[in-house]
């Protein structure tokens, strides 16, 4: 049985790049008939951000990602927050030190300090705590048993690290990546257990891991080096490692670099799925900016994997059928918001219209919610749903499906525009108002019949029509809206854009 889990640091809110690793990981425990499992890894108290837990479980939630074991799922396995497990940790880590794979180790920050800017002056660049420095920093490899034991007692800095090998190659086989191997020379003897007791991340996520029987530890790209000290404590500990993949790094829209959080103010569109306020800072989230969660997801799982085929829009079984964590490629995936945006508007598309109305219903303003009903919300979704992006383009590609324009096209009215083409707008009018339907088809026949006959352009005709009633030249089909609009309000709009028009020609 398959095992995976998706193991986010409630330290803000959940960037895409983590949802992407939570959509690959379900997909994975779907596809193979195992268990997802939402684990909370909390140890980290200075950087513990009130809400982010609430958020990510929100998140997941919108998503439709439900976790099968989690903090609010239940399983046999939990509880899924670290810091409701503190008391498991510290055991392995002298497990460790009984094993000679970790040691005690008491120097102050300054101490650390220190040595870091002598070893800089001394040449070595990045100077870290490691097989080379630790001879000469204070700790229990440096100590006397008596000095060691006097540490234990009264230092507030004692720590336990890792005591990496200085010679040895540390390999492993990554699902996505192949073989990796790292020199263990070239890795710091890592704090596992801090000094106020709490183990570090890399502690706590060996020790759920093998605790919790995780079988594939799927996670972001930034996560491979430290994969090399989770193979080093595996192997001490006498576990049996998980099998790794590591997920490509999702790129800025221009191909160069890690999408950041702050990318979304940047260019202009979210980068998280949720909106989150922190401090002064605020960050958009897709689901505010009116994106489908199921399009979102389509978009987000072809960042980094492909089905084999040329099949774009999956919905989210077939995804689970085809997901295949070798398809996974290893170069970054490029970040582009128009795809995100032709997917919504695929999954809007497809959608029945009371469907889209339920979603976007609470993206319209409430004037409008309260002022038409269900039944000319549902025409207008009808006639734009081929139009929109998001659920807010339901009024703001179309604000004249509800209120008349406040201004007009001028430009086009003055090249199309003269008194006597105005005579005739009168003319068409009275026409349509002798007729009992405004039926769409049947009164577009009825325009055309009166301009053929009178020798008259249709595109110039049908293009005022649009501006009278919308103000500018794009919009649905224009005998949809005149149907739509219904008499008392196509004579309001088009009487008042005819004094309109010609003061337009006039001031011209
Ligand atoms: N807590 C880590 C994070 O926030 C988890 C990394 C992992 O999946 O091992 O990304």
């Amino acid at each position: 049985m398959t095992r995976v889990r998706f193991a986010p640091s409630p330290t803000g809110p959940l960037h895409i790049g983590g949802v992407r690793t939570a959509l690959y990981n379900y997909l994975f425990a779907r596809k193979t008939g195992g268990v997802f499992i939402l684990r909370i890894e909390d140890t980290d108290q200075k950087r513990y951000v009130e809400g982010a837990e609430k958020y990510i479980l929100e998140s997941l939630d919108w998503l439709g990602l439900t976790p099968d074991e989690g903090p609010l799922h239940g399983g046999e396995y939990g509880p899924y927050r670290q810091s409701e497990r503190q008391q498991l940790y510290k055991q392995y880590a002298e497990e460790l030190i009984l094993k000679g794979k970790a040691y005690y180790a008491f120097d102050t920050p300054e101490e650390l300090e220190k040595m870091r800017t002598e070893q800089e002056q001394q040449g070595f660049h990045s100077a870290k705590y490691d097989s080379r420095t630790r001879s000469f920093m204070r700790n229990s490899l440096t100590m006397s048993e008596d000095e060691i034991q006097r540490n234990l007692r009264n230092s507030e800095n004692t720590v336990v690290r890792l005591k990496m090998p200085d010679d040895q190659d540390i390999a492993f086989e990554d699902l996505v990546r192949g073989r990796v191997s790292f020199n263990s020379g070239e890795l710091d003897d890592k704090v596992i257990l801090k000094a106020d007791g709490m183990p570090t991340y890399h502690l706590a996520n060996i020790v759920d891991d093998h605790l919790m029987e995780i079988t594939h530890v799927i996670r972001g790209e930034e996560w491979l080096s430290s994969t090399a000290h989770h193979v080093f404590m595996y192997q001490s500990l006498g576990w049996e490692q998980p099998t790794f993949a590591h997920l490509p790094l999702i790129l800025k829209p221009t191909g160069k670099g890690k999408l950041s959080k702050r990318d979304g103010a940047k260019f202009g569109f979210p980068v998280f799925p949720l909106d989150w306020s922190e401090g002064d800072d605020f960050f958009a989230g897709f689901r505010e900016a009116g994106y489908d969660p199921e399009a979102l997801v389509n978009f987000l799982v072809l960042l980094g994997w492909h089905p084999g085929d040329d099949r774009e829009i999956l919905s989210i079984n077939e995804m689970s059928e085809a997901f295949d964590l070798k398809s996974i490629v290893k170069s970054g995936a490029r970040f582009d918001i128009d795809k995100a945006q032709w997917f919504n508007q695929q999954y809007i598309m497809s959608y029945p219209d009371k469907k889209i109305l339920d979603r976007a219903r609470s993206f319209l303003p409430s004037h409008i919610v309260e002022k038409y009903d269900d039944d000319y919300l549902l025409k207008v979704i009808s006639m734009m749903k081929p139009r929109v992006q998001t659920y807010p383009d339901f009024y703001k590609a179309c604000a004249y499906l509800y209120s008349a324009p406040d201004s007009y096209d001028e430009k086009q009215v003055r090249k199309k525009y003269d008194s006597s083409v105005g005579e005739h707008l009168k003319n068409l009018l009275a026409l349509v108002n002798d007729q009992k339907s405004l039926e769409s088809a049947f009164i577009q026949e009825i325009v055309k019949n009166y301009l053929t006959q009178n020798e008259l352009k249709i595109g110039i005709y049908f293009a005022l029509i649009r501006i009278m009633l919308c103000g500018s030249m794009t919009g649905p089909e224009l005998f949809d809206i005149v149907e739509l609009l219904g008499k008392k309000e196509l004579n309001n709009r088009w009487v008042k854009a005819l004094d309109e028009f010609e003061i337009i020609a006039r001031s011209s």
